[in-house]
């Protein structure tokens, strides 16, 4: 695309404000506009169930940018309007006012929204999720006079809001389907260790077993009943079953979609003039073996638009940047690089014991990732090793006195 026409993005959150952002940065000079459906401008969604919820920030503190920024790069802001459909043979973008936006290229950053718990009473006030800023304006609003909170789900946002309630002296179980925490995300040995801290916290788990209905007095809820059989009183309960990818516009518009918007190694959706980014688009990742992959954080979010915006400025190259995720947990800090799971060897470099750790996780003989747990140098390596693909044994990463840093040195000066 040439360096002026049209371009519409969908999605007024991470993808799509850097996608803006990146393609004024990279010389695009046409019209650009954001249609998000939320009522505020772009901003941080991590800090809502870290520093936000536990007070320590304020909603001024998490915007991307500030408003000035928006009118000084000309790019149109359509906050609380939500794009109802698209036209892509007449390449128009309608919104649910009945506007129509006509586009040369459009950017679909749709992101993801939360998973509903599909039991009885789930719909009684006091049971929420935390996907937007509202929703972690209305948690706020109730926890202060709450003394019992169940977690469905020990996911990340789950364990970050059980620790903010924990540190408040509230009294929180966390209810998880599967054996252990973050099951799906990190490998045993991170797992265990966090649920050991969290019950060192004062947090209680119960593990194996779903919440089955909610009960409720007066349109309130008051306990959580369980597959095995308990009843877990609650003043609030926080939903964190995963999210489900925003793709319902690009399906009904006839895109190729499967578990989110599916798109090739560039981000381009299955129409040449419609490109997908961040937690909604499904992605051939070379570090999943180019398996269809979805990765929902901002470092996802943050370089697929700026991926996008490249090749909408005469760049274009395929997407390849290797994905690394953080985690706040009360003082634990996780950072993950590389995609951990599946592996099928993990060594553990230092000692769990000491608070500070980190787990290297093998594949057929390769390091796919490191799970870094408040040692953020190892992290750092950690990135370079999986990018630049540099070979370190797992005896060498289990090795304290190895010296990864001299590996990657040396790397660089070869
Ligand atoms: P989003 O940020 O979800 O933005 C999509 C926007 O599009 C939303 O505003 C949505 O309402 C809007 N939209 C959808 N459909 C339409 C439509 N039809 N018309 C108009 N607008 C529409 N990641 C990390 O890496 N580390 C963390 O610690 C971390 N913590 C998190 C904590 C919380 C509470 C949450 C919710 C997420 C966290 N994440 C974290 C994940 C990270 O925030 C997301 O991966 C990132 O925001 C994805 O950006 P996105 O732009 O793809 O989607």
């Amino acid at each position: 695309m040439s360096a002026g026409g049209t371009i519409v993005v969908v999605g007024a959150g991470q993808a799509g404000f850097q996608a803006a952002a990146s393609l004024r940065e990279a010389g695009f000079d046409g019209s650009l506009t954001i249609v998000g459906d939320e009522p505020v401008a772009p901003y941080q969604r991590p800090p809502l169930s870290k520093a936000y919820l536990a007070g320590k920030a304020t909603a001024g503190t998490l915007a991307l940018r500030p408003a000035s920024f928006y009118a000084d790069h000309r790019i149109a802001l359509r906050l609380g309007t939500r794009a109802a459909a698209l036209d892509r043979a007449g390449r128009q973008v309608a919104l649910a006012s009945g506007e129509r936006l006509a586009y040369d290229h459009l950017i679909l950053a749709t992101g993801a929204r939360n998973r509903p718990l599909p039991v009885p009473g789930a719909d009684l006030a006091g049971v929420l999720q935390l996907r937007t800023l509202a929703d972690a304006d209305s948690i706020q609003a109730r926890l202060a006079g709450v003394e019992t909170v169940v977690v469905v789900g020990a996911g990340f946002i789950g364990l970050e809001f059980a620790a903010v309630a924990a540190a408040r002296a509230i009294a929180v179980t966390v209810v998880e389907a599967a054996g252990s925490v973050m099951s799906r995300a990190v490998s045993q040995a991170t797992s265990a260790f966090f649920r050991q801290a969290h019950e060192a916290a004062g947090i209680r788990f119960v593990l194996g077993a779903s919440a089955e209905r909610i009960a409720g007095a007066d349109g309130r809820v008051t306990a959580v009943e369980t597959t095995d059989g308990r009843s877990l009183p609650a003043d609030l309960v926080l939903v964190g079953i995963g999210v489900v990818p925003n793709a319902d516009l690009a399906a009904e518009a006839g895109l190729a979609v499967a578990d989110g918007i599916l798109v090739d190694h560039t981000l381009l959706t299955s129409d040449p003039a419609v490109s997908a980014i961040g937690d909604c688009a499904v992605f051939p990742s070379p570090f999943a073996g180019r398996a269809p992959t979805r990765i929902e954080s901002v470092q996802n979010a943050v370089d697929q638009a700026r991926c996008v915006a490249a090749r909408l400025t005469g760049r274009a190259a395929p997407y390849a940047a290797l994905p690394w995720f953080w985690s706040d947990q009360g003082r634990l800090k996780l950072q993950i690089a590389g995609l951990a799971r599946p592996h099928d060897r993990a060594v553990t470099r230092g000692d769990p014991a000491t608070g500070a750790f980190s787990v290297f996780c093998y594949r057929h003989g390769h390091l796919v990732g490191v799970e870094s747990v408040n040692r953020p140098a190892d992290h750092m390596i950690a990135r370079r090793l999986i990018a630049e693909r540099l070979p370190l044994a797992p005896e060498q990463a289990a090795d304290p006195a190895f010296d990864l840093r001299a590996l990657v040195r040396a790397a660089a000066a070869a």
